[in-house]
């Protein structure tokens, strides 16, 4: 399996989870880019939004509530942060593994790579 976030999920390559259910994990990024950086990452190997679907709509939506509950958790919801799911080349995706970025801690510039 070369899937680096798949490796992490699975557990073959020890990363601290910030938090983790039987759908998805949560950890820091390895190059934060702000104070409180985390990849809140499915679980089932998923290569980016492209390949999502009506079905993926609970997982997608848990997505987002693991992520509004880190934020609360780091401290950041009140004054605010940056939710964010690169896609394909044009969108400056690096890992084809699905992931939501939680990014806050700091006042983010308005465009972000
Ligand atoms: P993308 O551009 O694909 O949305 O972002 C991938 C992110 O994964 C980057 O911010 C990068 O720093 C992070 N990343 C890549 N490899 C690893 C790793 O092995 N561990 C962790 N914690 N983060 C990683
Ligand atoms: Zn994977």
């Amino acid at each position: 399996m070369s899937c680096i976030f798949c490796q992490i999920a699975n557990g073959d390559i020890f990363t601290e989870f910030l938090y983790e259910d039987d759908k998805v994990v949560a950890f820091r990024d390895l190059h934060p880019q702000a104070p409180t950086h985390v990849l809140i990452v499915p679980k089932k190997h998923i290569e980016s939004m492209v390949e999502l679907n009506a079905k993926d709509i609970p997982l997608t939506g848990h997505m987002l509530d693991v992520a509004r509950r880190l934020a609360e958790k780091e401290g950041i919801a009140q004054g605010g942060y940056r939710l964010v799911i690169n896609t394909g080349p044009d969108g400056g995706q690096v890992v084809m593994h699905l992931h939501l970025h939680l990014i806050g801690g700091r006042v983010l510039p308005e465009q972000m790579k």
